[in-house]
């Protein structure tokens, strides 16, 4: 028989909708869980929901499994939540330890080197890892992730929320979790554009990655000048650069351009060499250092996770711990209700987390004042006091938040 005779147009499948496929995920579950955005927060949250027998539906706008591919430092707040879900041997093996930070000057000659065991003998593990391979280990156990697509609205309907989707089609939830990140599309929806404020930094700068030869595996650097700034940050087997600066000069320099620029100023040590190493036609994208907060984030049905409901500036490094930490947390709460007790487990959950994550993204803005410096006065003056500054003082919110987290095991490589 040809092989035309057996596939007729008749026969092919129609393509599913997305009410279709997402509600074959939470057919007969106890409760309906929509997850908008399949990043660490919802995957996270999908990940924590299952060790209660509840799978959950993720949509995911990216096509792309691999798309925004960067280098992610776990404080062990995130590392910590990893091993309560049973993946930690997984997690150890995808990624390194990280020992120390080093803070470089504006040449990249060494101002300090801070051992981080102060932090990590308490607290447990710090580990770089790619956000690919995080995600992966994460999604391993979750129903497959449904991608291509959004939800256009939602409204309430006895005892839930009808959601429509981008493709039009429509289905029942019992709660829909706005976990799509920075530029939350759940977010727009949900609140006022009063209810939500941005910091911006008016810096920025690309991420990009170098080969790890001759650069070391377990310390975290970075080299800060008058309007410039470069950071390392390993993951097994590469280490990630970000190559900073305003926007108003950096925009508008492609990455090869601003890698010469930085090459200009650094001209000592691992930041010379990953800056001679660094492919310069290499796929890299250019990050905005501006962060956004909503005052609240959940009303009726719907809450914001992560970036979503306070988004993070990198500089002390965790916004995808913070995130973590929540999903955790509001598994904890959905898994002990019903569906009538949502909103209570919602709002129970924004108590308990909004403050802890406010207070994470208020102490990453307050480093960031330190780190986005043009003048060469205050650069000079900033390098001076760095000398006495210790690593309790630069995070010592975060280690507040971190003595006070409900899962405070240690763990070490
Ligand atoms: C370059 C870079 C480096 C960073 N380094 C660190 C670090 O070292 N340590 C740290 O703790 N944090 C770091 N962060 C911050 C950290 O990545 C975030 O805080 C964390 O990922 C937040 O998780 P999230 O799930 O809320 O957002 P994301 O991980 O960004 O996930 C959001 C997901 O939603 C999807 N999405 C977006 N819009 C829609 C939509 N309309 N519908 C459906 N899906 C949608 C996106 O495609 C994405 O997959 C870094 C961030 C960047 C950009």
């Amino acid at each position: 028989m040809e092989r035309s005779e057996l596939s007729s147009d008749d026969d092919e499948e129609q393509p599913r909708t997305l009410a279709e496929q997402l509600a074959t995920i939470v057919s007969g579950q106890r409760l309906r869980v929509l997850i908008v955005g399949g990043g660490i927060a919802g995957a996270t949250l999908a990940a924590a929901l299952q060790r209660h027998d509840i799978t959950a539906a993720i949509l995911e706008r990216s096509v792309d499994p691999e798309a925004d591919g960067y280098m992610l430092g776990l404080i062990p707040l995130g590392g910590n939540v990893l091993h309560a879900l049973g993946l930690w041997d997984a997690y150890a093996r995808e990624s390194v330890p990280i020992h120390a930070y080093a803070l470089h000057d504006g040449t990249g000659a060494l101002i300090r080197h801070y051992p981080l065991a102060s932090i990590t003998d308490r607290f447990g593990d710090w580990r770089g890892v790619e956000r690919g391979r995080l995600l992966d280990l994460l999604l391993d156990r979750v129903a497959p992730v449904v991608r291509g697509g959004t939800v256009a609205s939602f409204m309430p309907v006895a005892h839930g929320l009808a959601v429509t989707f981008s493709d039009d089609s429509t289905e029942r939830f019992d709660v829909v979790i706005g976990a799509d990140g920075m530029g939350s599309h759940l977010r727009d929806l949900l609140l006022q554009v009063g209810d939500i404020s941005v910091f911006d930094t008016g810096w920025g700068g690309y991420v990009a990655w170098a080969h790890a030869d001759g650069l070391d595996l377990d310390v975290y650097r970075e080299a800060w000048g008058p309007g410039f700034g470069m950071g390392m940050y390993p993951v097994p087997g590469r280490v990630g650069l970000f190559l900073g600066g305003p926007n108003h000069a950096l925009s508008t320099r492609s990455l090869g351009e601003a890698a010469h620029d930085l090459r200009q100023h650094l001209i000592y040590g691992p930041f010379a060499r990953a800056l001679d190493q660094l492919e310069r036609n290499q796929p890299a994208f250019y990050w905005r250092m501006a962060d956004v907060r909503a005052d609240h984030w959940v009303e009726g049905r719907v809450a914001l996770l992560g970036d979503a409901g306070a988004g993070f500036l990198p500089t002390a490094g965790v916004g995808a711990s913070a995130a973590m930490e929540a999903a955790y947390e509001l598994a904890q709460r959905l898994a002990s209700t019903k569906s009538a007790g949502v909103l209570d487990a919602l709002l129970a959950f924004e108590a308990r987390e909004r403050p802890r994550v406010e207070q994470l993204q208020r102490s990453s803005r307050w480093i960031g004042r330190f780190m986005f410096v043009e003048s060469k006065t205050l650069t000079w003056a900033r390098d001076h006091a760095m000398q006495h500054v210790g690593l309790d003082t630069v995070l010592s919110d975060v280690e507040q938040i971190m003595s006070t987290a409900r899962l405070s095991l240690r763990h070490h490589a």
